[in-house]
């Protein structure tokens, strides 16, 4: 009999699938309704042999370094500053928008007053959300903010939420702030990579323990019955331990209504060239319908590959049908209300704990979802 059975392969259930199974000598059931493990995280070669990500680009990004020594025991890194530019008219500028961009946009005169009026209102080296540059009283403040409103978020957010960067959380727009420093990358935090082999042999690595079963091809639901608040596995009450990482409002077949996501269209085209675009990624922040186009050689260090893959994202409403992926929660009040009635039913259930990015309707960065993991599954074994 199992001790737990975790629901989902991404980081959040490998993670504490690992440390149940080798700390506290689990034995561990993994169920996955895919045929392979690794969440959105997962990476493969395409028929080019060039390494993909299937669900979208993926970069491990942390400044935590319990995290990213736990994941390391798992994989060596390919370590990289990720850059980030934006396509506006016919330049490349730099995002988040930084000096570098200021002095590409403005001229010398003007970029260098404007420069000595950002430090002196927010000091060197800070990062300003947009939403908050623009309610600076400052004309010269406001004009910077307006460009960048304009320009690298308004349409890249219509995109992406359908709608206004002031209409969704400023949590969601507070994660590419405006860069008071040189610095032109898209993260400030100190690790910046992704497993030197891709991430799908490091989750490989993971689940590689012999505490740990994974069933792949299978949806939780054909293997457990969850009846009346009470969860039953194999005709019998299972109580020792439950850790699903799934959707939330599924589990009760959305029974006070769908969890309202973003979803993405990922198309992926391949050319015989030798670089697409040159840069890992290209916002498209004025103009197309997609949001931006990752080539995926220039983000996982890939060398000697027969031409060059690409992939565009295309956003859309989530539906539910069959074959769409939830990908982003859209966080506001009304949603936040509608998953705690069904976190509510959830907590009737014995030893039973949501984690993960569906799970908790939340969004997370890979480290963070690694560092809950860490801490449920030490909270579990205690
Ligand atoms: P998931 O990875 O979604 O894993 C959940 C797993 O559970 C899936 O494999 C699913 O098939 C399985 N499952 C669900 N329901 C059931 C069921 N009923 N039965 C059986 N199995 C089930 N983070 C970063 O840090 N850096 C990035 O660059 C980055 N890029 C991103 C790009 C995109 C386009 C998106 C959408 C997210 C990105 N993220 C990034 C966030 C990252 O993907 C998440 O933090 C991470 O995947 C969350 O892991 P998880 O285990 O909670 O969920
Ligand atoms: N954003 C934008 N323009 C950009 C980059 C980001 O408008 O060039 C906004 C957009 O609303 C996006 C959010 O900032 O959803 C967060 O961006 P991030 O790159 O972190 O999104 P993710 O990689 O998680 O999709």
């Amino acid at each position: 009999m199992y001790d737990y059975i975790i629901v989902g392969s991404g980081i959040a259930g490998s993670v504490v699938a690992r440390i149940l199974a080798e700390e506290g000598n689990k034995k561990v059931l993994v169920v996955e309704r895919r045929n392979h493990i690794g969440g959105n995280c997962y990476d493969v070669e395409d028929e080019n042999g060039i390494l993909i990500h299937l669900y979208g680009p993926h970069i491990f990004h942390t400044g935590n370094e319990e995290v990213r020594a736990f994941l390391s025991r798992f994989t060596e890194w390919y370590d990289f500053g990720h850059e980030v530019v934006a396509k506006v008219g016919d330049k490349l500028i730099p995002v988040p928008f930084n000096l570098n961009t200021l002095h590409m946009v403005y001229d010398e005169e003007k970029a260098n007053y404007l420069e000595k009026k950002l430090i002196s209102e927010y000091g060197e080296g800070s990062r300003v959300p947009i939403m908050k540059l623009r309610e600076n009283d400052d004309p010269d403040v406001r004009e910077i903010a307006e460009y960048v409103y304009q320009n690298v978020f308004l349409k890249y957010t219509m995109k992406q939420w359908g709608q206004k960067p002031e209409e969704i959380s400023p949590e969601v727009t507070g994660r590419v702030p405006v860069v008071i420093s040189y610095d032109n990358r898209y993260f400030k935090d100190k690790y910046q990579s992704v497993p030197v082999d891709g991430f799908t042999p490091m989750f490989e690595k993971m689940l590689d323990h012999p505490n740990i079963d994974v069933k792949l091809d299978t949806e939780v639901k054909d293997i457990v019955e969850f009846k009346d608040g009470k969860i039953f596995f194999e005709g019998k009450e299972f109580n020792n331990g439950m850790i699903y990482t799934g959707a939330i409002d599924e589990l009760f077949d959305c029974k006070y209504g769908r969890l309202p996501y973003r979803s993405l269209d990922f198309k992926f085209e391949h050319y015989d060239q030798d670089s697409f675009q040159g840069h890992s990624v290209v916002n498209y922040t004025v103009s197309e319908d997609y949001t931006r186009i990752t080539e995926f050689k220039f983000l996982t260090g890939q060398k000697d590959t027969n031409g060059t893959t690409i992939v565009k994202e295309y956003p859309f409403a989530y539906t539910g049908k069959e074959g769409e992926i939830p990908y982003y929660a859209i966080l506001d009040e009304e949603n936040d209300k509608l998953y705690n009635k069904y976190k509510e039913d959830a907590q009737k259930f014995n030893n039973f704990h949501l984690l993960g990015r569906l799970a908790e309707y939340k969004y997370y960065n890979i480290d963070a979802m690694c560092l809950k993991a860490i801490q449920l599954a030490k909270d579990l074994l205690k």
